[in-house]
């Protein structure tokens, strides 16, 4: 079994199952507010949302920074749930102190000193994993954050790139029954980074919960179609429903 984390009133890892939900960017406080009521209601323990976002182009929505902060920790605040959100500079370190897991992007798995950066604090991290990097590598960007004295890692795979071009990345659940052959941290699967497509998303989700993740991370919008970033891989509040109830019975069913 993994080691378990305190994040609030949730445990992460240590036989218990993370759900972990919300829009990839934090838009509007209307649109966070919803999707996290929403979330909530459907058995979410963390909500997720981005403000700082490591985006492939320049010219594409780089998040609504520290106000995006301001609103996600709004709808902590109003529905109680720890909140998720991605560093992607270690200047704005001081903007995450009252956000409970402090997620580090594929993009940024190997930024080594922003890794020694948050090994010297004692937030708990969510560190995805490189789209073209081993699980030796991914252990040992853990390792960075681990040395400095911090602990408190969380695995995500999160697909990696292969030959294919239909998905957005390919989703690589050997990794989660490696890296628990590998170390006792606990492991989550994002399937909407790997899929990239709102319809294979469940599917991913059910799968990664058989195969003894500690939790899924999973994009919700309220409005997909809309949505400024990540629209296409982004379920409805009601198809996220759906697959949360799907989840706990995979969970009951291996358990
Ligand atoms: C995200 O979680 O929104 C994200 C940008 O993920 P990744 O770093 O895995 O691409
Ligand atoms: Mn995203």
């Amino acid at each position: 079994m993994s080691k378990a984390f305190k994040i609030g009133n949730i445990q992460i890892g240590g036989g218990q199952f993370a759900l972990i939900a919300g829009p990839c960017t934090v838009e509007s406080e209307s649109q966070i507010l919803e999707v996290a009521r929403s979330v909530k209601q459907s058995g979410a323990s963390l909500l997720r949302g981005g403000a700082f976002k490591g985006r492939t182009s320049p010219y594409d929505f780089q998040g609504l920074g520290e106000e995006g902060i301001k609103l996600l920790l709004k709808a902590k605040e109003a529905t109680g749930m720890p909140v998720v959100s991605e560093i992607v500079s270690e200047n704005h370190l001081s903007l995450f102190e009252d956000i409970d897991v402090i997620q580090v992007g594929a993009r940024n798995m190997q930024n080594f000193e922003l890794l020694k950066v948050l090994g010297k604090t004692d937030k708990v991290i969510l560190l995805k994993r490189g789209m073209t990097n081993t699980l030796r590598e991914f252990l040992m960007s853990a390792e960075y954050i681990i040395s400095e004295g911090n602990n408190n890692v969380i695995l995500c795979e999160r697909g990696i790139r292969t030959f294919e071009t239909y998905t957005r990345y390919t989703l690589d659940l050997s990794a989660v029954a490696a890296l628990k052959e590998m170390t006792d941290l606990p492991v989550v699967v994002d399937p909407s980074h790997a899929a990239g497509k709102a319809s294979l998303v469940p599917s991913m989700a059910l799968a990664a919960a058989a195969s003894g993740a500690d939790g899924v991370m999973i994009e919700v919008h309220n409005d997909p179609v809309n949505a400024l970033c990540d629209g296409a891989q982004a379920l409805t509040p009601q198809v996220f429903d759906e697959t949360a109830q799907k989840i706990m019975k995979i969970r009951e069913a291996i358990s």
